[in-house]
């Protein structure tokens, strides 16, 4: 086994920090840390303040296609892909930066985040193994969350047509995914 240096966990244990902070499960910071089981686990409820909840990670990509969740997803990848090509972060960093800039920008409009991080961290999953995949909207001309394969030239996004049963009152407000 490496030695590890003591920056490395060091920076091994902010990055846990700061996702327990947001809110993370512990599978995330299983998959993405080095810490053992037991330094997490503790770590966990020193931050959080209590134990951590149990049960399945979300696997089905379905919820990232539903109305809402679709377009809070799509914010979230487009601030990751803009990260993705304007920083030199590690993938997981940029999970983090990506999460928080969206989070203020729903709350900037008065909206509740619908996006957990640890569903954001799910969906980078999902485009990476191309099991979801961004698609341009052929109205507006903004990039959204689709499945593979989804036919550019007729796609028309949840913004530009959203469901009947929506109504006013769902309205989201000022956000923009140019
Ligand atoms: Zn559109």
């Amino acid at each position: 086994m490496a030695t590890k240096s003591i920056l490395q966990e060091t920076q091994q244990i902010e990055r846990a920090v700061s996702l327990i902070r947001l809110g993370a499960r512990l599978q995330v910071l299983e998959s993405e840390t080095d810490l053992s089981y037991e330094r997490l686990l503790k770590l966990y409820k020193e931050v959080a303040g209590r134990s951590p909840s149990k049960g399945q990670l979300p696997f089905s990509t379905d919820w990232f296609l539903t109305w809402q969740p679709n377009i809070h997803s799509s914010l979230f990848l487009n601030v990751h892909g803009y990260l993705s090509k304007t920083s030199d972060l590690d993938g997981i960093d940029i999970v983090i930066k990506a999460y928080k800039l969206y989070s203020e920008q729903i709350s900037a409009c008065g909206l509740e985040p619908q996006l957990s991080i640890t569903r954001a961290w799910r969906l980078v999953k999902f485009v990476d193994n191309k099991m979801l995949q961004m698609t341009t909207c052929s109205c507006c001309g903004g990039h959204f969350v689709t499945e593979p394969y989804e036919n550019a030239r007729h796609f028309v996004c949840g913004l530009c047509r959203p469901p009947a049963r929506a109504g006013k009152g769902a309205s989201l407000g000022n956000i923009q995914m140019q």
